[in-house]
């Protein structure tokens, strides 16, 4: 019989995207990083290409590299990344973070909706998101309230469960299409569909989506999206973040903050805000550019590769990692925490274990001579592995698989202890 080993050296040789690890920096060359859904991998050009930015463009240049390079920077992102999803570069914005484009967003809809009173999200959203609903709702809604869609397992849901929820009373319907912890991947232009029949708009959050599956927002009748740049896009820590309004939402969708960067004119320096057509509108101050300009390369990199690959690798990675874990983990005392069927399941797949949080300890500090491998930890106990397809090979998730069952197996994880540091 084949071991998965000699499987997983044959599924790299044939892999046509390996070469993309090249083009990533490795400080370790042992390291194996399976949390590029939390931060992505520093691309190899990228501190280069920051040097320029840094000592060509800010020091040398000075303020004339507003008008030579900057200015225009978030425009030209906005369009790589459009392209990227699906979408025309002025139905997005790159700037702020991704809360608070969801702030803008979700502010915009519920004022176009004035007089519906329901925000329907479900129980598999990112916290923030809740947050900042609850936020809304307690300082500028109060007649609002909001309403959570149960998933049954705390790993799926099904549409028909969303269908029964929405009524005429539902002002937004708002969701991650991949969610966090299960993975979980909604059918955007079903769901689309369905709010659509009920005059719903949806608010898409792409974080764990944008670079990990292919999108295609208008192709599926999307609104009104946000998303990340630092995970699967590799923009670095807390790039910049990114906000889509379809052009038929883009008359009725308003910015709350009137900042001078969403004037139509900001140099006139006039006394009265007129909004900036399109997506312009939803900018409020002077765009980051330091960590503005290191997403490009990253952008660069998911252009070549592209995510029709991407995701088709994304797949087979999984699949594999889905059948080790099967053979080799749940016999042993680990749940398979996201959906079973490749179709539903973004690029990450959670692992539930009692020991969770001490078997992600033993994974990332492991004795002397063996491979540390970094995943994240979300509670009660799922250790989350991301799979980006980039850097990520057939033989990372097996020697993962491997290190799983020997720490279980010998109980390595005892040497721990459970105090969480500030970022788990
Ligand atoms: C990572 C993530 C965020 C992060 O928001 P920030 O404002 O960048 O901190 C938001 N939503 C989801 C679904 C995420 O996965």
């Amino acid at each position: 019989m084949v071991s998965f080993f000699q499987q997983a050296k044959a599924l790299d040789r044939d892999d046509v995207l390996a070469g993309f690890r090249n083009d990533f920096y490795h400080a370790d060359d042992h390291l194996i990083y399976l949390d590029g859904n939390s931060l992505g991998r520093l691309p190899a050009a990228t501190a280069s290409w920051m040097e320029d930015v840094i000592k060509n463009q800010w020091g040398r240049d000075l303020i004339q590299s507003w008008n030579n390079h900057w200015f225009h920077l978030p425009q030209r992102l906005a369009a790589k990344l459009a392209a990227l999803i699906g979408a025309q570069a002025d139905e997005v914005f790159i700037g702020d973070s991704t809360s608070i484009n969801f702030y803008k967003l979700a502010f915009a809809a519920l004022k176009h909706q004035a007089g519906k009173k329901n925000i329907l999200t479900d129980n598999l959203n990112f916290p923030s998101d809740y947050y900042l609903l609850q936020g809304l709702i307690s300082e500028s809604f109060p007649q609002h309230r909001l309403m959570l869609v149960q998933s049954a397992d705390g790993i799926v849901m099904d549409n028909e469960s969303l269908a029964k929820s929405l009524d005429a009373q539902t002002a937004l319907l708002t969701l991650s299409h991949v969610t966090f912890k299960s993975s979980f991947m909604y059918d955007m232009a079903k769901v689309n569909a369905l709010a659509q029949t009920y005059d719903v708009p949806v608010l898409w959050d792409l974080s764990h989506a944008a670079g990990a599956v292919p999108l295609h927002l208008n192709r599926d009748q999307a609104q009104l999206a946000v998303g990340c740049t630092y995970k699967y896009l590799n923009g670095g820590p807390g790039s910049p973040a990114f906000l889509y309004v379809s052009k038929a939402m883009q008359q009725k969708m308003v910015n709350p903050n009137w900042g001078w960067m969403g004037h139509s004119q900001p140099f006139e320096f006039d006394f009265n805000y007129q909004k900036a057509a399109n997506t312009a509108g939803f900018a409020v101050g002077t765009p980051h550019i330091l960590s503005l300009a290191a997403i490009e390369p990253g952008l660069l990199l998911m252009e070549k590769a592209g995510m029709e690959r991407l995701f088709a690798k994304s797949r087979a990675l999984s699949v594999f990692f889905q059948e080790m874990i099967q053979q080799k983990l749940e016999p042993i005392g680990f749940k398979f925490a996201s959906p079973n069927h490749p179709d539903q399941r973004g690029s990450h797949i959670s692992l539930r274990h009692p020991e969770g949080f001490r078997i992600s300890k033993a994974l990332i500090q492991p004795e002397k001579g063996v491979k540390p491998i970094i995943p994240d930890f979300r509670p009660p106990d799922n250790i989350r592995f991301g799979i980006a397809p980039l850097y990520n090979s057939f033989t990372d998730l097996c020697a993962c698989v491997e290190r799983l069952e020997s720490i279980v197996l010998n109980k390595e994880y005892e040497a721990f202890n459970t105090i969480k540091e500030a970022v788990t």
